[in-house]
Order: structure tokens, then C-alpha cells, then sequence
């Protein structure tokens, strides 16, 4: 038995910390998690599952729209914002609730409160001191604004997005990455006049760029106004209406004007630097391979490092650390080919490597790709194209990558990762008969390469 109160003390009750506290506990290790929240964090509380909810509900209008072509008419619901947000909030607390059990019934003790480290292994919450073995931060992140005339005063994050009392008449989202873009498909599926202002020429940096251009022209398509090149200059006005002056001079005017542009690791005044944690300059957590900081007994994982910001990436993160150093087995996560989905509409998803990545290797890959409407959309009248694309090593034949827009990506890629990640080549694919008819069935029928 350690010489301290605790073996673990994890501040940050979201999934990572959560996960990390309660396979440590299972292991049989004392463990405490400090939250001054509920349970839950981002994902849970203020990310992928409210803003998930949103998507759902927002999908119903292009449903309607396709609808007519079926041959049903006269269809024209009515939507009631209040009810949205009322039955959201009521799932949101019965999934803090199920957090709260998982933690109660692991035998994790809750100190509720701000944690804020005071030593190598020592945490104060709400006045009083505890001590353990390890400290493991998981805080998480928080949105981030750049410092434009007016943006902070006049701008909601997606925290405030996912509340708002009333459906906006008229929306400029700022930036276009995953909140960006996802958020401008739940306001303009929901009906609102909806405005997407980014610097870059074309939305989601990082992603592959023909998947880039092919959402730019979907999104359009369903209505969403696009303002690339370009970025906001100012924000005036009050509560009701504000006026949204762009660098290129265009002058917008909303009810809301929303900052998705990007999220901070929340590491200011936890005592971090105090007990000598190294940082980036972005204020994320320097860690290793086993989430180790520069002070031995002090660990991270999560959005609070800044590797890769995504909720399954955290949560693998704090099994491994949980398994490694209270179940005798040790492990790191995998950060290897990991696949991340934009559920924006049309959805996004990709898993491995892009066109431009594999290029950036020296390789010339051989690309494989299939634009195509939907069958649904021959009859709904829906202009719209899904686009697939697989990057395959030219000398290996294994896929490096595997990108989807359209109906149902994120479901779809998410199969074909299993494959990437046990190092599928490109013959394995073609070795694979269809599910027919379905839009996937053109990952394991595409034969030309470009
Ligand atoms: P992103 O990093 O994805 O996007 C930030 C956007 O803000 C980019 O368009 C960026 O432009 C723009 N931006 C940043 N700084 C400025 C500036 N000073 N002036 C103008 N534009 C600026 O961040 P998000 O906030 O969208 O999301 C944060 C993270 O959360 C994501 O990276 C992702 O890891 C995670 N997330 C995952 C989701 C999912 O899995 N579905 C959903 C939501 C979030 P540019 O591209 O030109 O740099």
C-alpha cells in the first residue's frame, strides 16, 4: 500500500476520466474523480450527443422534401423549437444519470468541485487536500475565439448553440471545421438562413480534398450560404439582431452569430505549471506514449493533450492507462488509422490516409473513386452526388485510405476501418461481394483506378 490517501486521483469526470477512474477501480485501485460540472463532459453534456440529437431531428426536412417524389403530398410540418431542446435536456440528464451510476457502482469516489494541483501528488478541491499516487488529468477542451472586433461579446460557441431558447431566423456560423459545417446543417435543416464564413477556399481542412470541394457543393445545394476566402472583421449590434462585417467587405446580418473556430486545451489555472507540467503553446498537456507528463506522477489523456480530439480516442486512451498501471497489462492506445465522421449533411467519413497524404509520402497512389446518386435521389429529384474514394499503396495493393460523403458514411466507413486496420488490400475488397442494392456496395466494386 502507497503511503497516500488515494491511488488515483482523476480531475475531469468526462468519458476519458471516467473511463480511465472506473477500469482502475475495477483493478482494485482507490480512486477519486474531482468534477465541478455533472458527470459527462463534452461529448455527453456539450458535444457529439446533443449535437447528434440536433442532426436527427434537422434530417427530418430534407426527408419531407424527398418525401413528394414518392408521391406523398401536402406534407407541411410544423416545428416546435422548445420541444427540441426540453426533450434533448431530458435525455442529456438520463445520460448524466447512467454516468453517475457507472462511477457510484465502480466504488469511485466524487469530490465535487474545481481540482487544482498543488504538488507532484496532491489535488485541492473545494479547500481540502487529497493526495495519491498518480494524478491524471482529463479536462478536456473549450471553444476557443479568435480576437475580432465584437466576436466575443456578439458570438455564441456551440456550448450556447446546443441551448438556444429559439430557433434562429437567420445564422452566421464562423469557421469550417467539424462544429462549423455540422452545425450549419442542423440550423438550415431546422430553417434557418444559414451563413458559413471560413478563410480557407474550401471547408474542413484535413480532409480529403476532393471530399472538400464535392461538400462544399452539397451544402450549397441545401441551401447553406458559403462565404470562402474570407473571414469576419466585426461584429456590432444587441441581443436581437447583429450586423457581421466580413473582410471582404460583405455585410451580413443575424439574429445569431456563432464561433466555431476550434477548441483550447482548459489546462489554465489547474496549478499545472506551478508543479512544472510542460505544455505546448496552445496550453495542451506534453505527454508520452503512456499519457506520462513531464512530472512523473502527473498523467493526461484526452481533448487536454491535443492529439487527436475525439471522444473514443480519449476513452481508449484511459483504458490503456487504467489497464497499464492498476491491471498489470500494460498497453498504449493506438493512434493509428482512427476514423472520424462529420455528421454534417451530407455526412462525411474518413478513415486513414487522403489523396494529398499518401502523395505527401512520395508515393503515387492508385486512387479508386465513384460519384453517383443515390438511388433514393433518382426519384426524390435530389441533385446531390455521394462521393467514395480508396487510396491503395501502388506496390503493397493495401488500402491506406477510405473516404466517404453521402447517406449513412459514418455507419459505412466504420466497417471498412475494421478492414484498414487489419491491413486490407485492395484485392481483399474486390474478394467481397456486394450487399446489393445499398450505396457500400461501391467500396468493394470500384475495379479502374484513375
Ligand atoms: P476545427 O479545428 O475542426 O476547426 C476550426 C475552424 O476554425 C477551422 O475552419 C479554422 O480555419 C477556423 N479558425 C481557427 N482560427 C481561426 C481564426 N483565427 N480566424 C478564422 N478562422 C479560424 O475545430 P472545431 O471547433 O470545429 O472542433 C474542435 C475539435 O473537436 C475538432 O478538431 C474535432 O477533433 C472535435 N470534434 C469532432 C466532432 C466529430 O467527431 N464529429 C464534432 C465536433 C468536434 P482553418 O481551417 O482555415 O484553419
Amino acid at each position: 500500500m502507497s503511503s497516500y490517501e488515494l491511488d488515483l486521483i482523476t480531475i475531469g469526470a468526462g468519458s476519458a476520466g471516467v473511463r480511465a477512474s472506473r477500469i482502475a477501480a475495477g483493478h482494485g485501485a482507490r480512486v477519486a474523480v474531482v468534477e465541478e460540472d455533472r458527470p459527462g463532459g463534452t461529448c455527453v453534456l456539450r458535444g457529439c450527443v446533443p449535437k447528434k440529437l440536433l442532426v436527427y431531428g434537422a434530417q427530418f426536412s430534407a426527408e419531407v422534401e424527398d418525401a413528394v417524389g414518392f408521391g406523398w403530398d401536402d406534407l407541411d410540418p410544423a416545428h416546435n423549437w422548445g420541444d427540441l431542446i426540453a426533450t434533448k435536456n431530458k435525455e442529456l440528464d438520463r445520460l448524466a444519470g447512467i454516468y453517475t451510476n457507472l462511477i457510484n457502482n465502480a466504488g469511485v469516489t466524487v469530490l465535487e468541485g474545481r481540482g487544482v494541483v498543488t504538488g507532484p501528488h496532491s489535488v485541492e478541491v473545494a479547500g481540502q487536500t487529497y493526495t495519491a499516487e498518480r494524478i491524471l488529468i482529463a479536462v478536456g477542451g473549450w471553444p476557443y475565439m479568435p480576437d475580432i472586433p465584437g466576436l466575443a461579446e456578439h458570438a455564441i460557441s456551440s456550448n450556447e448553440a446546443l441551448d438556444l431558447p429559439h430557433r434562429p431566423d437567420e445564422v452566421v456560423i464562423f469557421g469550417s471545421g467539424y462544429i462549423a459545417v455540422e452545425f450549419a446543417g442542423i440550423f438550415n435543416g431546422y430553417g434557418a438562413t444559414t451563413h458559413l464564413v471560413y478563410r480557407a477556399d474550401e471547408p474542413l481542412r484535413g480532409f480529403d480534398s476532393e471530399l472538400r470541394t464535392a461538400f462544399a457543393e452539397a451544402a450549397a445545394e441545401r441551401g447553406v450560404i458559403l462565404h470562402p476566402s474570407t473571414s469576419i472583421a466585426e461584429v456590432t449590434g444587441d441581443d436581437d439582431q447583429k450586423q457581421v462585417t466580413l473582410t471582404d467587405g460583405t455585410i451580413l446580418t443575424a439574429d445569431v452569430v456563432m464561433a466555431a473556430t476550434g477548441r483550447k486545451p482548459m489546462t489554465a489555472s489547474l496549478g499545472l505549471e506551478d508543479v512544472g507540467v510542460a505544455m505546448q503553446p496552445n496550453g495542451a498537456i506534453k505527454v508520452d506514449a503512456d499519457s506520462q507528463t513531464s512530472v512523473p506522477s502527473i498523467y493526461a489523456i484526452g481533448d487536454v493533450t491535443d492529439r487527436i480530439n475525439l471522444t473514443p480516442v480519449a476513452i481508449a486512451e484511459g483504458h490503456a492507462f487504467a489497464d497499464t498501471f492498476y491491471g498489470n497489462m500494460p498497453r498504449r492506445a493506438d493512434h493509428s488509422n482512427v476514423a472520424s465522421a462529420v455528421f454534417s449533411m451530407p455526412p462525411i467519413c474518413s478513415v486513414g490516409m487522403s489523396e494529398d497524404e499518401a502523395r505527401d509520402t512520395g508515393m503515387t497512389p492508385k486512387v479508386f473513386a465513384a460519384s453517383f446518386r443515390a438511388m433514393k435521389n433518382t426519384i426524390s429529384g435530389r441533385a446531390e452526388k455521394s462521393l467514395m474514394k480508396l487510396i491503395v499503396d501502388p506496390d503493397t495493393d493495401v488500402v491506406l485510405g477510405a473516404h466517404m460523403m453521402g447517406p449513412d458514411a459514418p455507419e459505412i466507413i466504420q466497417g471498412i476501418a475494421i478492414a484498414i486496420k487489419a491491413g486490407a488490400t485492395k484485392a481483399d475488397f474486390d474478394a467481397t461481394i456486394g450487399i446489393h442494392p445499398t450505396a457500400a456496395e461501391e467500396f468493394v466494386t470500384m475495379r479502374t483506378p484513375r
